[in-house]
C-alpha cells in the first residue's frame, strides 16, 4: 500500500512510556496524573451509569454537559456560546484537533505552527493535504526570560496559500503563557489577513503564580475566527477518559460536526454526565493552579539539587530542565540513557520540531512532567542527583 503518512512512526509519549516499563523507570515523560480525579467526580459517573445514562447521547455533546462549559466559558472568559449550535463535546482534545484540520484545510493550503509544536499538528496538516509552515519561537534571553512568538515573524509567514494559523498556550512543551500584548498582535494580523485560529487551550487552567490564562474567547475579533479546544483530561486528572470539547462560531461548529459525526458520532454519555454534574462546582477548576503549583514548585526546587537546570514553567503540567553541564549527547539519545541507566523517564524537546534530528532542535533539554504524587516526584528527585 502506498502510505498517506509514510514519514510517521510511534509517538515519543508512546515510545518513552514503552521505555519506562522496560526499565521499570520512574516515567516524567507522556503527560499523566499518576493519581485518580476526585472521587466525587468518579461517583458522579457511576450514579449516571446506575440511571440508565447509557446509551447514545446528543452527536454534538449531552446537552447538561454542553450547558456547563457554556457556563464556564462565560464566567471565566466574558463570552457566552451557543449550546446548540457553537460547541462540540469531541473524543478528547484530539479529535477536536484532527476534526478542525479535516474541515479547513484544503489540499495545498499552508498552516502555520509555532515551533516547538504538539506532535499531532503536522501529521493532521498532512493528512488534509495541507502544508505545515513552521515558525520558530524565540528562546528565552536576558531581556525576555520565556519563550516567546515573534507575531512579525508569524505575519512574514503570511502567503496567499495560508489557510489557519494554530497556536496552543499554555504551550507544551515550552509552559509560556499567553499575554495581553500577544493577543494585540494577533487582533492586528487578523484584521489584515482573514485566518482560522485553532486554539490549543487544554492546559487552561493549568496557570501558575497568579497568572490568568488569556483564551481567545476574550476578545470577540479572535473568538469570530477561532476554534478553542479544551480536554478534560487535563482539567480533572483522567487522560484516560479522552473527553474534550470545541467552542467555534456556529459556521465553523457546523462543519467540525461534520466530521465528528462520521468518525465517533458521540462521547461515552456516563462520562459526559459525570463531568456535567461534577462542573456544577466552579471550585473544582478553580483550585488547580494552586494544586499544580505545588507541583511544579516541589519538582523545580528538586532539580535545583542536581545537576540540570530547571527553567521557569508558567503553565501546563511541565517543566523544562536542561543537562547542558552533564552530557553532550543528543536529546533523544540523552532521555534514553537516563531512563535506561537512572530510572527516568522524560521527553526530549527536540521531538517537538519539524526536524528533530537538526542542531536547531537539539538545545539539551528534556520536558519533566509533573503531574504527579509528592513521593513519586521525591523518588525521580533522588535518582535525578545521581546523574
Ligand atoms: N493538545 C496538547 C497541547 C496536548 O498536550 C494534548 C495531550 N497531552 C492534547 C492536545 C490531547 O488532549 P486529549 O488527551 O484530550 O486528546
Ligand atoms: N499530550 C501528552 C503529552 O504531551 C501526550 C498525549 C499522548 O500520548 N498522545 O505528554
Amino acid at each position: 500500500i502506498t502510505s498517506k503518512l509514510p514519514s510517521v512512526g510511534t509517538t515519543i509519549f508512546t515510545t518513552m512510556s514503552q521505555l519506562a516499563l522496560e526499565h521499570k523507570a520512574i516515567n516524567l515523560g507522556q503527560g499523566f496524573p499518576d493519581f485518580n480525579p476526585d472521587p466525587a467526580l468518579i461517583e458522579a459517573v457511576h450514579q449516571a451509569m446506575l440511571g440508565g445514562l447509557n446509551q447514545y447521547p446528543a452527536m454534538a455533546g449531552y446537552l447538561p454537559l454542553r450547558n456547563a462549559i457554556a457556563s464556564k466559558t462565560q464566567s471565566r472568559y466574558g463570552r457566552r456560546y451557543d449550546v446548540e449550535t457553537e460547541i462540540t463535546v469531541t473524543s478528547g482534545a484530539t479529535e477536536a484537533l484532527m476534526a478542525s484540520f479535516q474541515a479547513f484545510v484544503h489540499p495545498g493550503d499552508e498552516v502555520i505552527v509555532i515551533e516547538p509544536f504538539y506532535d499531532l499538528y503536522i501529521p493532521a496538516i498532512e493528512l488534509a493535504g495541507g502544508i505545515p509552515v513552521a515558525v520558530p519561537m524565540t528562546p528565552p534571553s536576558e531581556a525576555v526570560p520565556y519563550y516567546r512568538v515573534d507575531w512579525d515573524r508569524v505575519e512574514s509567514a503570511i502567503s496567499s496559500k495560508t489557510r489557519m494559523l494554530v497556536i496552543n498556550f499554555p504551550h507544551n512543551p515550552t509552559c509560556t503563557i499567553l499575554r495581553a500584548e500577544d493577543l494585540d498582535a494577533l487582533e492586528q494580523i487578523v484584521e489584515k489577513h482573514p485566518l482560522i485560529i485553532l486554539s490549543d487551550e487544554v492546559y487552561e487552567h493549568l496557570t501558575f503564580d497568579q497568572r490568568e490564562h488569556l483564551s481567545l474567547a476574550t476578545r470577540p475579533s479572535l473568538a469570530e475566527r477561532a476554534v478553542i479546544v479544551s480536554s478534560f483530561g487535563k482539567t480533572f486528572h483522567a487522560t484516560g477518559w479522552k473527553v474534550g470539547y470545541c467552542c467555534a462560531p456556529a459556521k465553523l461548529s457546523a462543519e467540525i460536526r461534520k466530521i465528528h459525526q462520521y468518525t465517533v458520532f458521540t462521547v461515552p454519555s456516563p462520562l459526559q454526565a459525570g463531568l456535567a454534574t461534577y462542573m456544577q462546582e466552579p471550585a473544582t477548576w478553580e483550585s488547580l493552579s494552586s494544586f499544580y503549583q505545588e507541583k511544579r514548585d516541589h519538582l523545580h526546587q528538586g532539580l535545583q539539587h542536581t545537576r540540570f537546570k530547571p527553567m521557569p514553567s508558567e503553565g501546563t503540567f511541565f517543566l523544562l530542565a536542561s543537562y547542558d553541564n552533564i552530557s553532550d549527547l543528543p536529546e533523544l539519545d540523552f532521555a534514553k540513557y537516563l531512563n535506561q541507566h537512572y530510572g527516568v523517564g522524560a521527553i526530549p524537546v527536540s521531538a517537538f520540531y519539524l526536524n528533530p534530528h537538526s542542531e536547531q532542535a537539539n538545545h539539551r533539554l528534556l520536558r519533566f512532567c509533573f503531574a504527579k504524587q509528592p513521593s513519586t516526584l521525591d523518588q525521580a528527585i533522588e535518582r535525578l542527583k545521581k546523574v
